[in-house]
């Protein structure tokens, strides 16, 4: 059992470390020993630049090149030279806001985008193009949002998500709900967020108490993308999640050099059911600008998944699915 002390951190030791991140590429190939690296950065002052949280950084391997929560941040040279077939807005998101910040693609669920900001930049993340300062919900207040979703019943669930809504401090994320609990056909509250994985010490107590006390069942959507992101303090942090009765679930992308082998995935699925998570979606790869590198082709994307059938309980298989514009579901494949 995890000793309950362990999350009596206070809300100022989230700030504090949000506000701490590693943001300078140099900094982070000097931190684990890998200045030679340097020649494959991008030319300074570009879009979307390097994020990451020092505890993040702590679980990469010093040395290694190849480290695959490494190469999820480190941006790179390459992607900056275009590739035929990887657009701006790869999932036809601009086309189904409903609101600013209202996202309206599937039946009965509505997406929030409740702030743009993240902890840590993922290089291939499908909305590094995306235009937030336009799209945040909470840009005039809550108002035009939840006008939206109130004057449409058939909507039952909603996601908030980002960017990372956790990323709010509590106060806002409470203000947020109290406001929807307004709203008498929502039957769940569903929650988009990769930063308990890469900076637990979100999950502080005033989270939990908020979580606790929600009027509706509450499903939160990790994003861990390799087992070695889910160390100790990771792992507590979900079972304090569980514990304010959560139901965790994870979504992972399917990454060339970083999880596109059977070892990764089972290790992965293997490491997120120790913590309490079971998989729920393995994404190919949205095909924006700058992520060409990351692709996976379909037939081993298919392949991949067929070897982890025969290896894994069917519990712990991810769903292979992808976005495509239009349809009114996450395709399967
Ligand atoms: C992915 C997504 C959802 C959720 O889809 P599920 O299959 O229910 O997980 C809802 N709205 C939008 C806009 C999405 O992109
Ligand atoms: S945390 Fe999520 S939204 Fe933010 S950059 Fe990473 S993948 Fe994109």
């Amino acid at each position: 059992m995890i000793p309950a002390t362990s999350f009596d951190a206070q809300p100022s030791d989230w700030r504090r470390a949000y506000r701490d991140l590693v943001t300078d590429p140099h900094e982070l190939l000097a931190l684990l020993g890998l200045e030679s690296l340097a020649g494959r950065l991008p030319a300074a002052g570009h879009a979307f630049p390097l994020r990451v949280p020092r505890g993040f950084v702590a679980r990469m391997r010093p040395g290694d090149p190849e480290d695959p929560l490494l190469r999820q941040v480190l941006p790179l040279d390459a992607e900056y030279r275009p590739q035929p077939g990887f657009d701006l807005d790869a999932v036809g998101d601009l086309a189904s806001r409903e609101a600013p910040g209202v996202l309206h693609k599937y039946q009965g669920r509505a997406l929030l985008i409740a702030t743009g900001s993240c902890a840590i930049h993922c290089r291939y993340c499908f909305r590094r193009h995306f235009p937030y300062s336009e799209e945040l919900a909470a840009r005039d207040g809550w108002a035009p949002a939840l006008a939206a979703l109130r004057a449409d019943p058939s909507i039952d669930e909603v996601l908030l998500s980002g960017g990372d809504p956790l990323a709010l401090s509590t106060a806002k994320l409470a203000q947020l709900t109290a406001a929807l609990s307004d709203l008498p056909q929502l039957r769940r509250l569903r929650l988009h967020t990769r930063l308990p994985v890469v900076l637990p010490e979100r999950v502080d107590c005033e989270l939990l108490d908020w979580l606790a006390t929600l009027p509706w069942p509450v499903a939160m959507v990790l994003h861990a993308n390799h087992a070695q992101e889910i160390d100790t303090r990771v792992a507590e942090a979900c079972a304090a999640l569980r514990r304010s009765g959560v139901q965790l679930l994870n979504q992972a992308v399917l990454l060339r050099g970083v999880n596109d082998s059977v070892e990764a995935q089972a290790g992965l699925s293997e490491r997120l059911f120790e913590a309490g998570v079971l998989p729920y979606y393995l994404h190919q790869l949205d095909r924006v600008a700058g992520a060409a590198h990351f692709e996976v082709g379909d037939d081993e994307a298919r392949s991949l998944i067929e070897q982890l059938r025969r290896r894994l309980p069917g519990y712990l298989l991810p769903r292979l699915v992808r976005e495509v514009a239009g349809e009114p579901y996450k395709s399967p494949m």
